[in-house]
């Protein structure tokens, strides 16, 4: 036994705080939080987290919040859950209103149910229920809710600037299974550029096109990495050209490539392999460039950033004392053995160990329906995640860590 209380104790705690945690979770998914449009729910997750006793609540200047439940001097923790979700689409399409929070056989319909507005509330209410049972958890608990995960990890970038956490559990859906990593998204933009003319006299431009044709096919060739977990891959997306009208030809295209990359696989490595393609396939003149798709981003506080599209991929080894550590922790409380995965999307998990932070996921829900028009939440999964984070803050990962 490596709990340091038992699990029935956990769940006579976390059972007792069942029906605030369900109304707190329905609060958060009836109050809209897009991206940069976080100030609602923000003053929602204060007010909540005073309520429960957090030891300190603060926002930052780009508007996350960062509440501390204290503990003793073990290795602290991070519990990293985003405020914001992606759109609707048309609200016809859902079963239930997107914002209803409603709930339908013992699930909490909506949107940001799964995505992940009730993991979010599951983390609010273990790190205060561990306060409530009057135990000291081993290390400081912070419970970090940044603000723009959906368009690129805005806020927990910002957020590993001013603070750092000895571990991380990043409480995406995961079937409240284990997770010890993912895969990086590299957002790639390769312009085309030739010369604009009057569709009647072709030959008299650059068509850009011809080229691109020629890229997509050298793009197929490029040889993808293959890891022990991962392997990558790149998919092209998006095309732009600077005409709107069809019967002249452009004079710029811009072909948007997502690229998935294993953990050693580098932008600077994937932009080389690209920028040889391109090289190979440029036509009748037309030249070409490859650059990492990169946009402003302004928070609800106001903080522009010019930030590029890319979310690094991490991989925590299955045998890490880290890994092993959580994974028996969880098996002990919940009374089953805990299977470890890794996700197929990215994360802020990326983001928190490209800071040197060694980061675990782990959240209710099934991810399969995050962004789509069914997104639900089933409230026993909830509770079951509220016991595995209770017993995740409660475990001292000194030995973990130094092993
Ligand atoms: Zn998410």
């Amino acid at each position: 036994m490596i709990l340091p209380f038992p699990p029935d104790r956990i769940e006579r705690a976390a059972h007792q705080y069942q029906s605030e945690l369900i109304s707190f979770t329905q609060k958060l998914i009836q109050t809209p939080s897009l991206p940069g449009e976080e100030e609602k729910i923000a003053v929602l997750v204060q007010t909540e987290m005073h309520r429960l006793a957090y030891d300190n609540v603060t926002i930052d200047s780009f508007g996350n919040i960062i509440g501390l439940i204290k503990g003793g001097n073990a290795p602290s923790l991070m519990l990293n859950g985003h405020l914001d979700h992606v759109a609707t689409g048309d609200p016809a399409g859902w079963t239930h209103p997107p914002h209803s929070g409603a709930i339908v056989n013992g699930a909490i319909w909506g949107r940001g149910a799964v995505d992940m507005k009730g993991p979010l509330a599951c983390m609010i209410y273990a790190a205060a229920i561990i306060k409530k049972m009057g135990i000291t958890p081993p290390g400081n608990i912070f419970l970090a809710a940044p603000v723009m995960e959906e368009t690129g990890g805005v806020g927990t970038t910002h957020l590993t600037t001013h603070l750092h956490t000895d571990v991380a559990i990043v409480g995406e859906p995961s079937h409240n299974v284990l997770r010890r990593g993912h895969r990086g998204r590299v957002e790639l933009w390769v312009t085309f550029r030739g010369k604009s003319i009057h569709a009647s006299m072709p030959h008299l431009g650059i068509n850009p096109y011809f080229s691109l044709a020629e890229f997509l096919r050298n793009l197929k060739e490029i040889p993808m990495k293959k890891g022990v977990t991962f392997d990558s891959n790149v998919a092209p997306t998006l095309i732009q050209t600077d005409q709107t009208s069809p019967n002249v030809t452009p004079g710029e295209i811009r072909l948007t490539l997502d690229w998935r990359n294993t953990p050693t696989e580098s932008p600077a490595e994937i932009m080389e392999k690209v920028q040889t393609a391109l090289n190979r396939s440029l036509r009748d003149g037309a030249t070409g460039s490859v650059a990492l798709a990169t946009r402003p981003f302004t928070t609800y506080t106001g903080k522009t950033v010019e930030q590029s599209a890319v979310f690094p991929s991490f991989e925590l080894p299955a045998d890490s004392p880290l890994v092993q550590l959580a994974q028996r922790t969880l098996s002990e409380t919940l009374g089953a053995e805990m299977p470890v995965d890794v996700w197929q999307f990215a994360t802020d998990g990326g983001h928190l160990m490209a800071a040197g932070i060694p980061t675990l996921g782990f959240g209710p829900g099934d991810e399969t329906l995050a962004h789509t028009n069914r997104e639900h939440i089933r409230i026993a999964d909830m509770l079951v995640a509220l016991r595995g984070y209770i017993a995740l803050a409660l475990t001292d990962w000194t030995n973990a860590l130094t092993n």
